[in-house]
């Protein structure tokens, strides 16, 4: 269950969970066991939820719940803001600081008076960046070259990662960066600040985590990578990676059941547990997302893997035809040995797969899911 990541987390949480000794019930709403079964038999959290509904939940469920701004960040919440030409500044001063207005009509009053930009063209105006490529580590990158930072983000190779963009001529120092955003033309006004949320663990649409009793990784790209990194010292191993190919790379790291494996955490605690399902033995390996659970059997993924990316485009998809020909029925066995004579090596592919066509269909699927995002 979840307790395989609470293990590891505990101890960035131990501040933040309230627990009480368990009275009744007895039962944890979120993930429905008897406390009794839980990694922490003897307390619960009790929280209300967004209908006022009373939750009891068991300790290793509470962690998806609680915001924890250390670890995982904070969002803004209830901000307010324009973008303007920094020469209409006093313009809004005044507008804002008129206690005798509400938020709102301070709005509808500062869009009236100023000309404002959409977020969309201000963000065009930023001229460079700080990125992340490891965690603690950050470049400054021109505009035009973030997304392409972005994408060879590899905290193993930071270096490596850095030679590259200076060789595209992508970097440039902070002080250049802090000097392009002073002479930026335009500003964020700030009609109000709002406030901050601490992010939970369960509302993270896009993160992946791998837990077993000795590791855990986290997974994710672009924006949860970038967040994550920027945290002082973040205690977990950080994977630029995101999707179907996650499964490629927490598949070798499979090598202890246990083992817990969420490929995207989705937007909703409820549908995650529900869906949580833990990998006991090393021949099966389950791939939990907030819409539901996939086995696959890891050595069979792993050969058509190796397999399938070993073929140039056009053939894949030949193959990939080939394949659907084979299992939907439509072939007598006698043809599928000619069907499968242009690719060397398939049929002694197939005499090592699962027989059940639909086991084999869905690695296929999978397989080549993850090749067209990477
Ligand atoms: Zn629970």
């Amino acid at each position: 269950m979840i307790d395989l990541i609470y293990q590891h987390m505990l101890p960035y949480y131990k501040d933040k969970i309230s627990k009480v000794t368990i009275s009744d019930p007895t039962t944890c709403t979120s993930c429905e066991r008897d406390f009794s079964e839980t990694c922490e038999p003897n307390h619960c959290v009790e929280m209300r939820d967004g209908y006022g509904i009373d939750q009891y939940l068991c300790l290793p469920c509470s962690l998806l719940y609680i915001g924890n701004g250390e670890l995982l960040g904070t969002k803004t919440k209830g901000k307010v803001s324009v973008f303007i030409d920094k020469d209409d500044k006093s313009t809004l001063d005044k507008i804002v600081s008129d206690e005798s207005k509400t938020l709102k009509e301070k709005q509808a009053l500062a869009k009236r008076s100023v000309k404002s930009l959409t977020e969309a063209q201000f963000e065009k105006l930023i001229p460079s960046r700080e990125v992340f490529i490891n965690v603690g580590t950050s470049v400054f990158v021109k505009s035009s070259f973030v997304n392409a930072a972005k994408s060879i983000v590899d905290p193993k190779n930071s270096d490596n990662v850095k030679k590259k963009l200076e060789e595209m001529g992508a970097l440039i120092s902070e002080a250049e960066h802090i000097k392009g955003l002073s002479e930026m033309s335009h500003m964020e006004y700030f009609i109000s600040k709002g406030g901050s949320e601490e992010l939970r663990l369960g509302l993270m649409a896009g993160l992946g985590i791998y837990a077993d009793k000795n590791k855990l990784i986290m997974y994710g790209t672009g924006e949860h990578f970038q967040n994550f990194a920027s945290r002082k010292s973040f205690p977990f191993e950080l994977r630029p990676i995101g999707g179907n190919r996650m499964i490629f790379d927490a598949l070798p790291e499979f090598n202890s059941a246990p083992a817990l494996f969420i490929n995207n955490m989705g937007n909703s605690q409820k549908n995650i547990i529900k869906n949580i399902q833990v990998s006991e033995y090393l021949d099966e390996f389950n791939i939990c997302d907030s819409k539901g659970t996939t086995s696959i059997n890891p050595k069979a993924f792993t050969l058509f893997y190796e397999y399938f990316s070993s073929l140039n485009k056009p053939l894949r998809e030949d193959f990939s035809n080939a394949i659907n020909k084979i299992l939907c029925g439509f072939i007598p066995v006698s043809g599928m040995q000619e069907l499968l004579s242009p690719f060397e090596g398939s049929i002694q592919l197939f005499s090592e797969l699962p027989k059940d066509p639909h086991e084999i269909l869905k690695i296929k699927n999978i397989v080549a899911r993850a090749l067209q995002e990477s």
